[in-house]
């Protein structure tokens, strides 16, 4: 059965995501922690998680992935933004336990200047800083396009990161379809290739989840625009590829398109149908 869903709105709570999931056919679906450009998170609700969750295991949805504020920045060279990094995840990974064993997605970072190496430094340091061995959440570093000085443009990057964390078995990565293509990974005519590499680099294991986008720009744009499925450079043939590929089938896909709920709906139809194919 293929995992799928999209990215919604977290405004109205757990349980309002879940019946939005599957009014769209969706199995699974990503959400912000919090306003994607970061303050301060909506108090838990504890009866909304509950209902949630008996929603949740009626229904069939499993793991869902959260993603963090798009403005954190774990690599800068200013300790009061790698701070607010720091304690935002924090935060969020204390929240995460309420719906233990999911995903939470972040973006490693702009060195913006000081080089990749010290990003590495301080992506790593922060994680060391709060991954537990007890904590049910594994921690996702996303795949970039490489726009301005993003670390995660390439598998080594990622792989660096990933090293040097302690806690190994909390770190996974998700592959975004838009960004390792504008990062010039050719996933449309040599997806195979892509594959192999991320598993002679990162390891096969480590891939969790995959976001699903088509992209409005050529091979190694470096530019991060998402396309609805079907009406990027990518395109549909490609993207169905994906989700049917041996090494990726069995992952959960999400679709980060420009679309409301109903745009996702159809997206997930053509997918559903052509999954398995
Ligand atoms: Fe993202
Ligand atoms: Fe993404
Ligand atoms: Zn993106």
């Amino acid at each position: 059965m293929l995992t799928i869903g999209c990215h919604l709105s977290s405004s109205k709570g757990y349980l309002a995501m879940g019946k939005t999931a599957i009014s769209i056919n969706a199995n699974t679906f990503q959400f912000f922690t919090r306003n994607p450009r970061g303050g301060k998170a909506k108090d838990m609700n504890p009866t909304d998680i509950e209902k949630y969750l008996e929603f949740a295991n009626k229904y069939g949805i499993n793991q869902i992935l959260a993603h963090a504020p798009y403005t954190l920045n774990a690599a800068s060279a200013d300790s009061s933004l790698r701070e607010f990094a720091k304690n935002t995840m924090a935060d969020d990974l204390l929240r995460m336990e309420y719906t233990p064993g999911n995903y939470y997605n972040f973006h490693p970072g702009s060195h913006v200047g000081q080089g990749v190496e010290a990003g590495i430094s301080f992506i790593s340091e922060m994680l060391n800083s709060l991954l537990t061995p007890e904590q049910n959440t594994t921690v996702l570093l996303e795949t970039m396009a490489g726009k301005g000085s993003e670390i995660g443009r390439s598998f080594e990057e990622l792989r660096e990161i990933i090293d040097r964390v302690s806690v190994t078995e909390k770190i996974g990565v998700c592959l975004d379809t838009c960004h390792v293509w504008d990062s010039g990974y050719d996933i449309v005519n040599h997806l195979d290739e892509v594959i192999h590499e991320f598993d002679s680099v990162i390891g096969l294991s480590r891939l969790k989840a995959i976001h699903l986008n088509d992209s409005m720009n050529p091979l190694g744009a470096h530019k991060d625009r998402h396309a609805k499925i079907g009406e990027g450079q990518i395109s549909l043939d490609a993207l169905v590829r994906i989700i049917n590929h041996p090494a990726l089938k069995h992952l959960p896909f999400y679709l980060e398109t420009p679309n409301e709920p109903d745009g996702y709906a159809k997206e997930i139809e053509i997918l559903k149908e052509k999954y398995g194919a």
